[in-house]
């Protein structure tokens, strides 16, 4: 089980189980959206997921995809949680930094490292995706 929330307390989760997969994104959308050089996700079943709390959500339109990504986030501190993708129906995306304990969610592959920024350096043995993976 995964718990974690927002930095005002206002939004808390709890995801059963084990996250489908963790990945790194490198898109420039993410990479905005959550201010860091690239965007960590726990990938998991939305129905594994509970929410507390009342999420904000930003329909990004403007996805490399095509397809709508909800970029939800907590409307009192701004902390972002999770995104939903309307191209991938029942799945949430949440951001490993607001799990109350991240260190043993390292990203197993990295997503879109067309975008990656030249100064990042991805572990060798890690797979890499120009695109989406798979
Ligand atoms: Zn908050
Ligand atoms: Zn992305």
């Amino acid at each position: 089980m995964i718990e974690g929330g927002c930095n005002c307390g206002a939004i808390r989760y709890r995801i059963e189980g084990s996250p489908l997969a963790i990945a790194a994104c490198h898109c420039t959308r993410c990479r905005r959206q959550s201010g860091r050089i690239y965007s960590v996700n726990l990938v998991v079943k939305l129905s594994d997921m509970a929410v507390e709390g009342s999420l904000e959500s930003f329909e990004d339109t403007r996805s490399d995809t095509g397809n709508s990504v909800y970029r939800e986030f907590c409307g009192d501190c701004g902390s972002p949680i999770r995104s939903l993708l309307a191209g991938s129906p029942g799945i949430a995306a949440v951001k490993v930094g607001t799990a109350d304990d991240p260190a043993a969610l390292a990203p197993a592959f990295h997503v879109w490292t067309s975008m990656k920024l030249p100064w990042v350096e991805i572990p060798a043995a890690l797979p890499q995706f120009e695109r989406n993976a798979g």
